[in-house]
């Protein structure tokens, strides 16, 4: 770590909609809370066109104008956006330093770390093709799009058949495409997508393309790839969902807070609190289970209220 250049009360990490409302809160709070942006600006709904579930708007936002309207509203009230990615973090004692950029060391009072999480994709290149014209990794955020069509879901394990029924009750037809030729998913799971009747599993198979002049029209599949038998199979689908997993961006803070075996930071009860007091993870980075744009907010909004409260002892 380098010398110390800057001493906050309250710096937050990333900014996504948890950490654009924990800077809306923290600056209301009067805590003169810096946010750090990091290398995606606005986070991962600046990759989607329509969003239509975040409250507020009945008809619907864009997600870049959605990120644009929360970083305004946080703006309003004097929160300090800079540009820059915390690229170390020693929380062995408070205050806690934050290296930007591998160059300047912020100490703070408080923490409120906001880094999202990352979807696995398989490494298509048609994957990046056609994202957001059928690609994509969110059945919740996405699936109201494919009622009454066909879409596959590529996964084995728990939230592969989770989507997969989640979009049953919305398509026509669901493939549930799976390398291995067992579900890694538990046996209720299993059960549960066996006895769905639009839903049909494609054990021993691999995608290896896509297709579709304007956007997803079918996927190119090889079963029991690589193997003396192996077979072309195209199927047809207006809709591929990856659900293959995700990576939450923790790895600066693993030496000092506690994980789950994937990555995400653990917290205390329910709230943002992790067990380093004055430190706290919001959003998507200690999500496992909603991860939507209102659930990040909410616990943004829980973490900069912490963070109040912590620095009025
Ligand atoms: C294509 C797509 C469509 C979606 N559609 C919807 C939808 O319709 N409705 C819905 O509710 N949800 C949707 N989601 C999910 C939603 O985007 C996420 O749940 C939400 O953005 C999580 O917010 P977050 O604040 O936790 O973090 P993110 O949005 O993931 O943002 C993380 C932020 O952390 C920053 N960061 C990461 N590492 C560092 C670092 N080391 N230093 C500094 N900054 C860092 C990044 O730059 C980024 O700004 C969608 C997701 C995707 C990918």
């Amino acid at each position: 770590m380098s010398t110390i250049n800057e001493k906050v009360r309250c710096l937050i990490i990333g900014s996504g909609p948890a950490g654009y409302t924990a800077a809306i809160y923290a600056s209301r709070a009067n805590l003169a809370p810096v946010l750090y942006e990091g290398i995606q600006p606005g986070g991962q709904l600046t990759t989607t066109t329509e969003v239509e579930n975040f409250p507020g708007y009945p008809e619907g936002v864009t997600g870049p104008q959605l990120m644009e309207d929360l970083k305004k509203q946080a703006e309003r009230f004097g929160a300090d956006i800079r540009m820059g990615i915390a690229t170390a973090a020693d929380l062995s004692a408070s205050p806690y330093k934050i290296t930007i950029d591998g160059e300047k060391t912020i100490e703070t009072e408080t923490l409120i770390i906001c880094t999202g999480a990352t979807a696995k994709y398989l490494g298509l290149a048609d994957e990046a093709k056609y994202a957001g014209m059928g690609v994509s990794a969110c059945a919740t955020c996405d699936g109201f799009f494919y009622r009454k069509k066909r879409v596959a879901v590529v996964g084995g394990g728990d939230t592969a058949c989770e989507e997969a029924l989640y979009l049953a009750g919305l398509a026509k037809q669901v493939y549930l495409i799976v390398r291995k030729p067992y579900l890694r998913a538990s046996k209720v799971m299993q059960e549960r997508v066996f006895h769905t009747p639009n839903i049909e599993v494609l054990f021993e198979h691999n995608t290896v393309g896509l297709f579709g002049e304007n956007g997803v029209e079918g996927a190119h599949l090889v079963k029991r790839l690589g193997e003396p038998d192996e077979e072309k199979v195209d199927i047809a689908i207006d809709g591929f969902f990856l659900a293959i997993g995700h990576k939450p961006n923790s790895d600066i803070f693993k030496p000092w807070l506690e994980t789950d075996e994937v990555g995400y930071i653990k917290t205390l009860d329910g709230t943002p609190r992790t067990k380093i007091p004055g430190v706290f993870a919001a959003g998507d980075v200690a999500d496992p289970q909603y991860r939507q744009a209102i659930t990040a907010a909410a616990s943004g909004c829980k973490a900069a209220i912490e963070a109040e409260r912590f620095l009025l002892h």
